[in-house]
């Protein structure tokens, strides 16, 4: 008889870099323990941390906190704090909470299993090590992504944005095989999966070091020749590093979606470099403007910063209006926080808190009016949508997402989950569509 596994728990902050860790540690500790949504009944509970801004990092020493309790009542629970905030303060961590049983940094997710077994035996480990290769990883299970999956293809980043803690906490670049990649989309198509996200911190950069060089052009051509791939989405991109041949791509791959995000963080040539950036505004809206051209129903994504050092109120301005002229479908947008070692931090004119909210509140405001704008031109269209859970609002509603990444909620069976359907757009809402499912695909 099989012994029965035990419980695992965890916890995730920050990207989608991160979810996809998180996957990556169930995934090498699955031979032994089984993922569950209850923490009150796990042997493991491990938190997945982010330290990009001191924001995530408070919410991370807080949860932690609010842990003694549940460790004290089941003190065979195994407590470990990984990724960027466990990278950053490794042994610190256990001094600060002596309830941890383990640290991990964010090459140690490979390594968990003899972590795990260490801290079982009443050690404490420590695991900060960085890898310069991508690790050979156990074969995935698809049993729990029917639909949709990330693929990590490169870790690591050599940038160094003076305002960025990422270099210091994942290490340099480095890129895994493209055959492994292939191999693992292949068995996640086999099992029926339908939408592949490529993750990399820069994969605009992938390739480098590979035994066989391969541009991160030509890996998006291979993987969306791929037989059952609908939809092949990638994050994250730098703007400096966009090539001809990836703006081509938009416009021939047909399993690519209509959706870029591309961080630009400030509209303002100073700030850009300041930033460490290695483009000007000129240059991102130029992109912008060659990417609409090859994909005329682009939608773009992007981040930004407000109340960087030094940034003056015409610097701010020259955000507004990039965000103007670039028409942006959604930002994603916070106030800058100064990080540990990075250049920034010791930048002067660091800006008051109250000046970095209210230009947070005008930019977002900006964002809101453009989402908006974008969605009503959706409205009375047929498009795909691929079915992801039940709607936050109401169990009776469905939610999905176009190619165009705007989530969408509608009435439907729950045997629609993890299907592409059409659905009517309805209504627009600043941050969510609402739709109705037509039966018959649309006129070609
Ligand atoms: S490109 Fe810049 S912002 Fe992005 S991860 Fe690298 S250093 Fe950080």
């Amino acid at each position: 008889m099989q012994a029965q596994k035990k419980k695992l728990f965890i916890r995730t902050f920050g990207c989608q870099m991160n979810v996809a860790d998180s996957e990556g540690m169930a995934q090498v500790l699955s031979d032994q323990y089984l993922l569950t949504d209850r923490p009150e009944e796990a042997d493991i509970y491990l938190i997945n941390t982010c330290a990009i801004r001191r924001k995530s990092e408070e919410k991370v020493r807080s949860l932690l906190g609010s842990l003694k309790a549940l460790k004290k009542r089941r003190p065979q629970l195994i407590l470990g704090v990984g990724g960027c905030v466990a990278q950053q303060e490794g042994d610190r961590l256990l001094g600060a909470a002596p309830h941890l049983d383990l640290v991990f940094g964010a090459h140690g997710i490979y390594r968990l299993p003899q972590l795990v077994a260490r801290a079982a035996a009443g050690e404490r480990p420590v695991d900060v090590e960085l890898n310069r290769r991508f690790p050979d990883l156990p074969p995935r299970s698809w049993e729990s992504y029917p639909a949709q999956t990330f693929v990590t293809i490169m870790q690591g980043c050599d940038n160094f944005c003076s305002f960025c803690v990422v270099p210091y906490v994942r290490g340099r670049e480095y890129s895994r095989e493209a055959d492994d990649i292939i191999r693992e989309i292949r068995g996640f198509l086999a099992a029926g999966g339908l939408e592949v996200t490529l993750l990399g911190q820069n994969v605009n950069s992938y390739g480098r070091g590979l035994r066989e060089p391969v541009a991160f052009p030509e890996l998006l051509r291979r993987v969306a020749s791929l037989r059952g791939l609908q939809r092949l989405r990638f994050a994250t991109s730098h703007p400096r590093d966009l090539s001809d041949e990836l703006i081509v791509a938009f416009g021939e791959l047909s399993a690519l979606c209509e959706h870029l995000h591309l961080p630009v963080q400030s509209g303002s040539n100073p700030i850009l470099k300041a930033m460490n950036r290695g483009y000007t505004r000129e240059e991102y809206l130029d992109k912008v403007i060659r990417l609409r051209q090859s994909c005329p129903g682009l939608a773009l994504s992007t981040d930004l910063i407000v109340g960087f050092p030094g940034e003056t109120a015409a610097d701010f301005e020259q955000t507004l209006d990039l965000m103007r002229q670039a028409r942006f479908d959604q930002a994603f947008s916070f106030k800058y926080s100064s990080r540990p070692q990075t250049r920034a931090a010791a930048f002067p004119g660091q800006a008051p808190e109250d000046v970095k909210a209210e230009r947070l509140a005008r930019l977002q405001s900006l964002q809101d009016e453009l989402t908006l704008a974008a969605h009503r031109r959706l409205v009375g269209q047929i498009r795909e949508v691929l079915v992801e859970s039940t709607s936050k609002r109401s169990s009776r509603e469905l939610c999905g997402r176009l190619r165009t990444n705007q989530v969408v909620n509608f009435h439907g069976p729950q045997d629609l989950m993890g299907r592409l359907i059409q659905v009517e757009i309805t209504e627009a809402h600043p941050h969510s569509l609402k739709g109705r499912r037509v039966e018959t695909p649309p006129p070609a």
